[in-house]
């Protein structure tokens, strides 16, 4: 176990996938009690399974967060059972890339559902109880894209530096509350993301990309980590990391 993580409650979003379940396990490994939320109920109770078959403690409760009462249930459920929360890793993301002028504006729609208004509706959830604690940590999953803009990814770097920009103004307003906020900021990460890409050609290139170069999400485990160990008066702001060879 790990001091300032083992003990501690932590709430992650898309964690049947990815980042999110390499964050569950490495904290749960090191004696933190994980809340898993995400759609695919099987797969994170079979996470779930897998944690306390290890030793370790976790819930799975279906979640989608694009409906606030979805999000809200699942903080909800992790407060009655744990007593309070410590942190709530707001992680659910897609990434359906595409050029603009193939309008797939319902594509657009839902990246601004889940990536940003997702986001929103964890700190909602969150919020009303930490405020209440007078502790607790908000982590939110911006990307490199959140820093920079390519061409195909204009909503989803939209959406991602939305997040900072959420984050920040989070960052300032919570001192009260004796709140950290972290945004991570990760590149090119071996995932299921690329698979959110409907237009063939586009998937195409974006998959050799992370073919190339993708690296593992235990990357991101330990930045979240690092960011929950430190001592409760150490607040980091923001992590940024890429694949070595990534531009
Ligand atoms: P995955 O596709 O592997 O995982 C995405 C997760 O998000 C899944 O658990 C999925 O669960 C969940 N999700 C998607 N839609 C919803 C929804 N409506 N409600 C609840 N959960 C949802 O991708 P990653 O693990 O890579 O992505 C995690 C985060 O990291 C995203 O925010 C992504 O933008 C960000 N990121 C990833 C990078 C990478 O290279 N991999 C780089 C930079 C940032 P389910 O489908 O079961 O609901």
């Amino acid at each position: 176990t790990t001091e300032n993580i083992s003990e501690k409650v932590i709430v992650i979003t898309g964690a049947s996938s990815g980042l999110g379940a390499a964050a569950a396990k490495y904290l749960s490994a090191q004696g933190a009690i994980v809340i898993l939320g995400a759609r695919r109920i099987e797969r994170i109770q079979t996470l779930a399974d897998e944690i306390i078959n290890n030793g370790g403690r976790a819930l799975a409760i279906a979640t989608d967060v694009t409906k606030y009462q979805d999000v809200k249930a699942l903080v909800d459920v992790a407060v009655s059972t744990y007593g309070h929360i410590d942190v709530m890793l707001n992680n659910a993301g897609i990434m359906p890339h595409s050029p603009l002028d193939r309008l797939r504006v319902d594509e657009w729609d839902k990246m601004v559902d889940v990536n940003l208004k997702g986001v929103m509706y964890g700190i909602a959830a969150a919020l009303s109880y930490m405020k209440e604690q007078k502790f607790g940590h908000i982590i939110n999953v911006s990307s490199v894209a959140g820093h920079k803009v390519s061409p195909g990814g204009a909503v989803y770097a939209a959406t991602k530096h939305a997040v900072r920009a959420l984050s920040e103004g989070l960052r300032q307003e919570v001192k009260g509350y004796n709140l950290r906020t972290t945004v991570i900021s990760p590149g090119a990460v071996a995932t299921e993301l690329p698979d959110s890409i409907s237009e063939e050609d586009v998937a195409t290139g974006v998959k050799a990309f992370y073919e190339s170069m993708a690296i593992s999400p235990d990357s991101f485990a330990r930045a979240v980590g690092y960011a929950i160990s430190q001592p409760a008066d150490v607040d980091i702001n923001e992590i940024l990391f890429r694949p070595t060879q990534q531009v």
